[in-house]
């Protein structure tokens, strides 16, 4: 049996397991991600690589409206935004202050992901080279895929993060 992941769109084999409470998603796909992030976790100098999959897999898995979920796509999607289109240093997501600014964000509708890469094309057992490069390409899709919001994106990292160039 196969199933859809509701957040990215890749189909997997449908498994018995845990997902993330809020960032929803296939079994499967949550199994994959930790399989990566595991990889990642004991190869040195992975750290860029690491943010690019951790904020990628957390933009394409958003689930549902709730105050969780809204602030976890927010700092990630203000984290890529950062990278991405301003070029600074891939890392984990920057301490903003957000919670000096309870209700920063608002949900944001989920683009289709339906042309984007997913955890499954980034591999996990390749040179880290290799899983850097997917790793990025993933990140730029997921990212290009938010197109829609990309307006209100720029104006919440202009408030929150843009003054901390
Ligand atoms: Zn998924």
């Amino acid at each position: 049996m196969m199933e859809a992941c509701v957040g990215c769109g890749a189909v997997v084999e449908k498994i018995d397991g845990p997902s993330h409470r809020y960032m929803t998603s296939a079994p499967a796909c949550w199994a994959r991600y930790g399989e990566l992030l595991g990889a990642l976790a004991i190869e040195p100098g992975a750290t860029a690589t690491r943010a690019l999959c951790v904020d990628a897999y957390a933009a394409q898995h958003p689930g549902m409206p709730g105050p969780q979920a809204i602030q976890s796509v927010g700092v990630h999607l203000l984290n890529m935004h950062g990278y991405l289109v301003q070029n600074r240093p891939v890392g984990i997501p920057q301490n903003l202050g957000l919670d000096r600014h309870k209700g920063a964000f608002h949900w944001l509708q989920p683009p289709s992901f339906a042309p984007s890469r997913t955890v499954f094309d980034v591999p996990f057992d390749a040179p880290a080279a290799e899983i850097a490069a997917a790793a990025r390409v993933w990140a730029e899709s997921v990212w290009a895929a938010w197109q829609p919001h990309h307006a209100q994106i720029v104006a919440w990292y202009s408030r929150y993060a843009g003054k901390r160039a």
